[in-house]
């Protein structure tokens, strides 16, 4: 059934909630909340009496849908994963207080050479040096070594791990790159991350690929290159999460054909028809050909199209009319989105997105497979080991 036709019993009341709090957030950033002063204990009260904890204790049946649930999501940069020297917070504690159970935690490959403009739009600022790009991304890679055992991270290396996590309630990271220029036309670049790591390669992002064409450029490459062919090879061999997320369909429709797993395309929204020239949003066609490889098609919470949790499940929705409710994943593009942070930025919320995605009218098999089973199902696939 499509969901826009059982469209919902309003969520507005949780919606606000989680808006609310988060405006009590921003104030506390911005020291409102000092100037003013009792009102710290407003922000506390309402932290503590709206937290995806608290909702779990006053309702037991979802806190026995959430602990049901084996929670992912498919793509984030939280705690600075994209370039920051230090984590800026404690991520795996967040995760685990969620109740969730991995996060795709990935670093941009091409970040030191591309930048976001005063208009919003991310652009290329520069060509990168010979091997700047490689060192870089060995620099990410310490960066990631120190946050897993810092924080007391999992990573997800073999097929059973995920549920292995669930199990133990053990906060893990899919550890992952956006953008795979690091190459730099060396393919045996895969498997050295993969030694370290790294489950998860996104094809392409801003910067030019030698891989294919991306959404945001002039697309001169016919979709995906040879070398990009090559490389999909080379992900199956080793088990290797292949995400098409950035690309054009053209490159999708080409990756479907090549690879022998299904592919992710971990963080977009579903347009209601076609999408504007250059635009990262993919068109309802884009979303059943990933659907028709076994994949998944995350959902991001991008703050310049939505304003509130409660618009992120309707696009949860939309993409679901598109690609059905087991093609259908959180790829939320945490700190993804400059200084705005995306309508939900704080894995404590989950209890809460989950709680509205059954207001919506999503069935605990739907959510189930929505929150992360979908996302589960490919990894198995992809990956390999016990
Ligand atoms: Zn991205």
């Amino acid at each position: 059934m499509a969901l826009s036709a059982r469209k919902s019993v309003a969520s507005s009341g949780l919606a606000a909630s989680l808006a609310r709090r988060d405006v009590l957030r921003s104030m506390a950033g911005l020291g409102v909340l000092a100037l003013a002063g009792g009102a710290g204990t407003l922000l506390s009260a309402c932290t503590t009496t709206q937290s995806g904890g608290e909702v779990l204790a006053a309702d037991p049946e979802l806190a026995s849908l959430v602990g049901s649930i084996i929670g992912i999501d498919m793509h984030s940069h939280a705690a600075g994963a994209s370039g920051r020297l230090k984590p800026t917070y404690d991520l795996a504690e967040r995760i685990r207080a969620g109740r969730m159970t991995a996060v795709c935690l990935s670093h941009p490959g091409d970040a030191p050479v591309i930048r976001r403009e005063p208009d919003n739009r991310i652009r290329t600022v520069r060509q990168p040096e010979p091997g700047e790009l490689w060192r870089f991304t060995q620099r990410r890679l310490a960066w990631f070594d120190d946050l897993v055992s810092g924080q007391g991270f999992r990573r997800a290396l073999r097929r059973g791990d995920l549920d292995t996590a669930h199990r133990d309630k053990a906060p893990t990271i899919v550890q992952a790159i956006e953008g795979c220029q690091f190459l730099e036309g060396k393919l045996e670049r895969i498997d050295e991350v993969y030694r370290r790591g790294v489950r998860h390669l996104q094809m392409v992002h801003f910067l030019r690929s030698d891989m294919g064409d991306n959404q945001t450029e002039p697309a001169d490459q016919g979709g995906l290159t040879p070398f990009g062919r090559d490389a999909i090879a080379e992900c199956n061999r080793v088990g290797m999460v292949i995400d098409v997320a950035h690309a054009t369909m053209k490159l999708v429709e080409a990756a479907a054909k090549a690879s022998k797993t299904p592919v992710i395309l971990s963080h977009t929204a579903v347009a209601q028809g076609r999408p504007a020239e250059f635009s990262r949003r993919i068109s309802p066609g884009h979303a059943k050909l990933v659907a028709s490889t076994g994949g998944v098609v995350g959902v991001w919470g991008n703050p310049s199209t939505m304003k509130s949790a409660s618009d992120y499940v309707d696009a949860i929705a939309r993409a679901v009319d598109a690609a059905g409710a087991e093609h259908v994943g959180l790829g939320t593009d945490n700190s993804g989105f400059g200084p705005t942070p995306a309508v939900w930025d704080d894995y404590r919320d989950f209890p809460l997105i989950v709680r509205l995605m059954r207001k919506r009218g999503l069935s605990p098999d739907e959510i189930r497979n929505i929150a992360g089973g979908n996302y589960l199902r490919v990894f198995k696939l992809s990956v390999k080991g016990p």
